[in-house]
């Protein structure tokens, strides 16, 4: 048994690592930047990252890097080596206050949208030090910031700090309302759930669309899928429990509060989920989970897939981003309390919640757009594209009875009106009912579960802390000038509620009648992702975005470029790979078998007395099968060359979702047709019940 309380985070320079490596004044300076953002003295920062080097020497480490999260949506790094020429031929391992705080990678090959034509072409990375340096590979990562030259923001973690400022500004406002004056600081809080496949390694390099795409191309339905319902919290076989227990090891020591995990509904599908932590740092986690997901399994001979959806027919993987509010002082603002005044305080956050889904609920829909995520929303496995609340029963009749002014029964003696009676709490069961819903109060938080597996969280966490953000300086702005306050903080829950409440429905998402009903209460329902972006540069999300300075409208025309060009470059290689692999692969296996499959009817026919009617059917079937392959092939092909870069990038985002993507669907169709009629040892790729039960 590993003692895990000692070896947590033993890879982290954490903040008690600080107190007992650093200065007291030192330590006392760097704290006060952690949490008022004030400026890193040099000689501060030389301390500390002398400290930081010694540390990580200690552990074994020989190189630093600026560790970012680039509009990739994923990691970057460049190792630099501690080692500095002392004159006689030899080094020592030197690392620098300079070198910690700031550094210059060049920008020019990470996508910038536009924004290297309009400002300069250099970026930096900025030390973030509201999350810890920690050693991975024997390497330092220092996480930071990416920027332009100009300060426009080139990564995913800058706006997010940005956001997660403006939602601290405006629920600090209303605290004070509430004459809370100890909180200093109010941090979203996210605990992501993170699905994923395993599958063993020699299938997937069998297979070059797993390999090049995330996920296959081509596949016949398997014989069994996963209407068994027999993996779901199903026992972890052995491998795939070894891994689990190696991941979570690593996870372990650096500081990533893993916690539970299981299998998932399909076949060879599990998650993981970590505790809750503020929103910068689970999303620093919740990368470093993505990436040591794979590579621990390809240590365990296995590949770990976190495409959205890697095999048609069978569940997908996403993450749900269960998201909250909390003060320093320890307090979850969508907790309800223990008080009639903390519920109050409790109602009025909730409403924030409703309006801003209600208001921003095109921009969140955007947060969850991906290539693979749009195989995913709506497909009877995810919730719709349709952005919907749920509350659970209890919740939703208090709000009614609240808006109608009448008195809500829970029980006889429990009457509800703002600021007399105590809220019931709501344990869990009684909320966390509704598995469709895509934005869901689970008790003391809500859970947003349209985001795909694949997804840095930063995105729709910058939207939702904005969006919140925004209800609550409305809030805010109102109370302030209240004369009134206990009544005009009961008209203002009514009132929104009241205004805002189409968004809310507890009912089944994954039922035909609920697209209709939305539709009749005027949700939005963006069905792809070339539908959904456009929203993202609408003057109200500009507005939204620029009043919170979360993004410069120079920054939000430079993502919407990004995001465009992503889904854009997922379908062309797809469409790439469909081509290869069936001119390289598909058409020669259906070659080799209808000549052997020739081969034995012309010996047949030769001695006269067999019957040939298998062979002449099956070689019938296949002939038709491979010319319609052929027509289908040349039409891909065809569409691909009428891609134009010169066509502006909706227009062209349009042209891959509906010329590119029709024609690599039609193709699919007869290649999986092929494989249910061609000889297996014929057939070149690895089938979907080989991949889904290929680890034992
Ligand atoms: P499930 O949704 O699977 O039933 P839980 O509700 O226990 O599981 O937790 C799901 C996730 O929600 C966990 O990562 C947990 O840490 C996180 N969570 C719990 N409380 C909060 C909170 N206040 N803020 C953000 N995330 C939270
Ligand atoms: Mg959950």
């Amino acid at each position: 048994m590993k003692n895990i309380p000692e070896l947590f985070a033993n890879m982290v320079f954490s903040d008690a690592l600080m107190r007992e490596r650093l200065p007291k004044d030192v330590y006392k300076a760097l704290k006060k930047t952690m949490s008022q953002g004030t400026h890193l003295e040099l000689d501060v920062a030389n301390v500390v990252a002398n400290a930081m080097k010694a540390w990580a020497v200690e552990k074994g480490a020989t190189h630093f890097t600026h560790w970012f999260q680039p509009m990739t949506g994923i990691t970057a790094e460049k190792h630099d080596s501690f080692i500095s020429p002392t004159g006689d031929g030899h080094v020592i391992m030197e690392f620098s206050g300079k070198e910690l705080v700031r550094g210059e990678p060049d920008a020019s090959s990470f996508p910038s949208g536009g924004l290297r034509a309009t400002f300069e072409a250099r970026g930096y990375t900025v030390w973030d030090t509201t999350s810890y340096a920690f050693i991975k590979d024997g390497t330092l990562c220092i996480p930071t910031a990416f920027c332009s030259y100009s300060g426009e923001a080139l990564d995913k973690k800058t706006p997010l700090l940005r956001s997660m400022e403006a939602l601290d500004n405006q629920a600090r406002r209303i605290l004070r309302l509430f004459g809370n004056e100890r909180v200093s600081r109010v941090t979203a809080t996210v605990g992501p759930e993170q699905e994923y496949f395993l599958i063993d390694k020699d299938m997937f390099l069998k297979r070059p669309d797993l390999v090049y795409t995330g996920r296959t191309l081509f596949g016949a339905r398997p014989p069994k899928g996963q209407e068994l319902d027999d993996h779901y919290f199903g026992s972890l076989k052995p491998r795939v429990s070894a891994f689990m227990k190696d991941l979570e090891e690593e996870l372990w020591r650096l500081g990533v509060y893993a916690k539970t995990k299981h299998n998932e509904v399909a076949p060879a599908q599990h998650e993981l989920a970590p505790i809750f932590t503020t929103t910068n740092i689970a999303t620093d986690h919740n990368q470093l989970t993505m990436e040591l997901m794979k590579s621990v399994a390809n240590r365990h001979g296995m590949a770990c897939l976190l495409h959205e959806k890697p095999f048609a027919g069978v569940n997908g993987s996403g993450k749900h981003n269960n998201w909250s509010m909390s003060t320093d002082k320890g307090g979850n603002l969508l907790e309800p309390g223990e008080t009639p005044f903390e519920n109050a305080q409790f109602l009025l956050f909730l409403v924030a919640v409703i309006k801003a889904v209600d208001d921003y609920q095109d921009l969140l829909r955007v947060s969850a757009a991906s290539a693979g995520n749009d195989h995913r929303l709506g497909a009877n496995e995810a919730p719709p594209a349709i952005v919907s609340m749920f509350l659970g029963d209890e919740l939703t009749e208090i709000l009614e009875a609240l808006e109608a002014g009448t008195d809500y029964q829970n029980n006889e003696k429990n009457q509800m009106e703002i600021g007399v009676t105590v809220l019931p709490h709501f344990p869990k069961d009684t909320t966390d009912r509704n598995r469709t819903s895509p934005f869901a109060f689970t008790g003391n938080k809500f859970e947003f579960r349209m985001l795909g597996s694949a997804f840095s969280i930063a995105g729709p966490n910058i939207v939702l802390n904005t969006a919140v953000a925004e209800s609550l300086r409305r809030f805010a702005d109102e109370l302030e000038g209240a004369k009134d306050f206990t009544s005009a903080l009961a008209g203002l829950v009514r009132q929104t509620f009241s205004a805002h409440k189409r968004i809310v429905f507890n009912g089944n998402n994954y039922a035909a009648e609920w697209v209709a009903e939305a539709g009749r209460r005027g949700l939005s329902n963006l069905k792809t992702t070339v539908d959904a972006l456009p929203e993202f540069i609408s003057k109200k999300s500009i507005d939204l975005f620029t009043k919170h300075n979360v993004f410069s409208e120079a920054e939000i025309h430079s993502r919407y470029e990004i995001l465009f060009e992503g889904y854009c470059k997922a379908l062309h290689i797809e469409a790439l790979t469909m081509v290869d692999l069936v001119r390289g692969e598909i058409i020669p296996a259906c070659i080799g078998y209808q000549s052997e499959v020739a081969g034995l009817l012309k010996k047949k026919t030769a001695c006269g007395e067999y019957s040939v009617s298998l062979e002449e059917h099956l070689l019938g079937q296949i002939s038709k099968l491979s010319s319609c392959l052929l027509k289908k092939l040349n039409i891909l092909e065809d569409t691909l060359l009428e891609t134009k870069e010169e066509r502006e990038i909706l227009a062209q985002a349009q042209y891959y979702r509906d010329s590119i993507y029709s024609a690599m669907s039609e193709l699919r169709l007869i290649v999986d047709e092929l494989e249910t009629l061609v000889a297996r040892k014929h057939w070149p790729l690895p089938r979907y019940a080989e991949l889904l039960y290929s680890v034992i």
